[in-house]
């Protein structure tokens, strides 16, 4: 994963803060991204943070795999107005009005010189 100078410095602060003992609604090892368990045989895709060794579960996903920053970053300490749950964006995506393709056929208002039951000269 790419990584900007955005995304060390929020890497940095919820690592920081996990690492404190601080926890957040966000934190699960369930991509939603790729809708995988992640653990700690994986992983060049997603940037995670070990809360606790004993425990394969207390793994946390920081960054998802297609960059998708799983904690709210306003908590820790980085503004980010545009940052919204992942629940919240799937629902957002979900919205956005398809290109239906343009049709071009006219629809007749009569079908010809026949009557309803399809005979001609009626
Ligand atoms: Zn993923």
């Amino acid at each position: 994963m790419l990584v900007t100078i955005e995304t060390a410095q929020y890497v940095y602060n919820v690592v920081t803060a996990l690492a404190s003992g601080k926890t957040f609604p966000q934190m699960t090892n369930q991509c939603p991204e790729c809708d995988s368990r992640v653990d700690l045989s994986d992983d060049l895709d997603h940037i995670v943070f070990d809360t606790n060794p004993e425990d394969r579960d207390a793994l946390v996903i920081i960054v998802a795999c297609e960059g998708y920053w799983m904690i709210d970053p306003n908590a820790v300490g980085i503004v980010s107005e545009g940052w919204m749950r992942i629940d919240e964006h799937f629902a957002e995506v979900s919205e956005t009005p398809t290109i239906k393709p343009e049709v071009n056929a006219t629809i007749p208002t009569t079908w010809g010189p026949w009557g309803d039951d399809g005979r001609a000269g009626v």
